[in-house]
């Protein structure tokens, strides 16, 4: 049998389920390769060791008296802005350094009923504010495939834990590809589900009407194993969706011959690393050989989403992040004279560069007299780019792309130019945008360094992206290689 760390999630909740292994026993063989290789990746902000061994024993017992568990004894990571209570959750920021939330995260909550078992909470970007790690308080992750690179973020942390094997299954977030990102460049797949279809309860909001919860594995039926049980309905979260939860992964293996799958070229030929577009081009012909029919598709305001996005996720993020006063969360600056430096002065302490400066561009691009011309008019952008992904999906079923421009890029390399930052996201942002489920996917090497596939769907059509997923992967190799560490 393979090591405990090298199984799936599904054979691990199908041994602890069956006996064959204990919860126990599984999150032991974690805990040790957390011991043994997180000095050199720096995945995590905090490690539940006592907490996990404990819940993997409830686990156990609760199986040998006849439960029936759909994650038993699933070890996950729990990237650090996702509440579990009791546990400090600091979301990469000074500001919230010694805050212990009084509750957990929905999406938390339903994988540990299910039987899954928080391992402890990774590392990201401060408030989820980037695309490589580097922005968090704590330090940055390293990319588990070379440790001299980013591996992307903001959920970098929980991606370079799966890749890395300390974990079989993450949770993150994605506003603008903070799942799938991550997840191409540490060679993981990451699903960001349709918005609204897992609750954020518990998970703190950056730009609130993008936010998005989702699953990180190494193959897609462990993601579809784990998004069957955090989607939902859920009544703490009016924006949560009341649609059906299917069981994803009992529809994975279906035919796919026939299914559609549009590329919109013309946006994503400019700037594209030229191996990032050779392992692209593999990946559509074996989709085409899967049986599946490609054809052009035109999404001509994509151009304009970068823009978009960073017009409408900062103005979000500078009336949540209000909330950081001094008064009722974690920092506070003791020794000011009064209240209104108070203020001033646990902002200016607890905040990192990056987080200051998307809060001072959200709160120019909302006051009066920019509203119209920024705020307003990235609004009216937004709903044309939904627009083009609706009449697109009229012609296809599902819509393919690289996930990222090009493969890892060095820590420092783009630090110094936020602008350069933000371009990183310009394959995932429409999604968001647009509010549709997308998926990532591991589509080889370049240069020794992962490249991802990414499939878009009409909202709440995640079953077509596990199945056009799946068929990828039972063609191909790539899920299956490992970094050395
Ligand atoms: N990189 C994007 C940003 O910095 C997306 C982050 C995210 O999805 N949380 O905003």
């Amino acid at each position: 049998m393979a090591s405990l760390i090298e199984l799936t999630a599904c054979e691990i909740a199908a041994g602890v389920q069956r006996q064959d292994f204990s919860a126990e026993e599984v999150v032991s063989a974690h805990l040790e390769r957390i011991a043994a290789v997180e000095p050199k990746v720096h995945a995590w902000r905090s490690v539940l060791s006592t907490r996990a061994l404990e819940r993997a024993r409830q686990v156990d017992s609760l199986v040998r008296s006849g439960s029936v568990l759909p994650l038993a004894g699933v070890p996950v990571a729990v990237k650090d802005i996702l509440h579990i209570e009791g546990v400090p959750t600091t979301c990469g920021s000074r500001i919230l350094e010694d805050y212990r939330p009084p509750y957990t995260a929905t999406a938390v909550a339903r994988i540990e009923q299910a039987g899954a078992i928080s391992l402890g909470k990774t590392n990201l970007d401060e408030f989820a504010m980037g695309s490589s790690t580097e922005n968090s308080a704590y330090g940055p992750t390293l990319n588990p495939w070379d440790t001299t690179r980013v591996p992307g973020g903001s959920s970098g942390g929980s991606a370079a834990a799966v890749a890395a094997a300390m974990a079989p299954v993450a949770l993150g977030t994605d506003t603008g590809g903070s799942i799938r990102q991550p997840a191409a460049l540490c060679g993981v797949v990451g699903l960001k589900p349709t918005y609204g279809r897992v609750s954020r309860y518990g998970v703190v909001a950056y730009a609130s009407s993008l936010d998005q919860v989702g699953p990180i594995a190494r193959d897609v039926e462990d993601v579809a194993l784990l998004a069957s049980q955090v989607c939902g309905r859920d009544s703490r979260d009016a924006t949560s969706a009341p649609h059906d939860v299917p069981n994803f992964r009992s529809q994975l293996g279906d035919d796919v011959s026939g299914l559609r799958i549009g590329i919109p070229w013309p946006f994503l030929e400019r700037g594209l690393d030229a191996g990032v577009l050779a392992s692209f081009r593999a990946a559509l012909a074996v989709l085409e050989n899967a049986g599946m029919r490609l054809l052009d598709v035109a999404l001509p305001h994509l151009d304009y989403a970068i823009a978009t996005y960073y017009l409408v996720a900062t103005a979000e993020a500078s009336s949540n992040l209000a909330r950081y006063d001094g008064v009722r969360y974690g920092l506070r600056a003791g020794e000011a004279a009064d209240l209104l430096s108070m203020y001033g002065e646990t902002r200016d302490r607890g905040f990192g560069p990056e987080v200051k400066r998307r809060i001072i561009l959200g709160t120019f691009v909302l006051s009066s007299g920019y509203y119209d011309a920024y705020y307003l008019a990235a609004q009216k952008v937004r709903t044309l780019i939904r627009r083009d992904f609706e009449i697109a999906f009229q012609a296809c079923d599902v819509i393919a792309l690289p996930t990222t421009p090009s493969p890892a890029f060095r820590l420092g390399e783009k630090t110094a130019d936020p602008l350069k930052m933000y371009l990183e996201d310009v394959f995932t942002v429409p999604a968001n945008l647009a509010g549709i489920p997308g998926l990532s996917l591991p589509s080889g090497l370049v240069r020794g360094l992962p490249a991802g596939l990414q499939l878009l769907a009409r909202p709440f059509d995640e079953t077509t992206l596990f199945r056009a997923g799946h068929a990828y992967q039972a063609r191909t190799d790539h899920h299956r290689a490992r970094p050395v560490l």
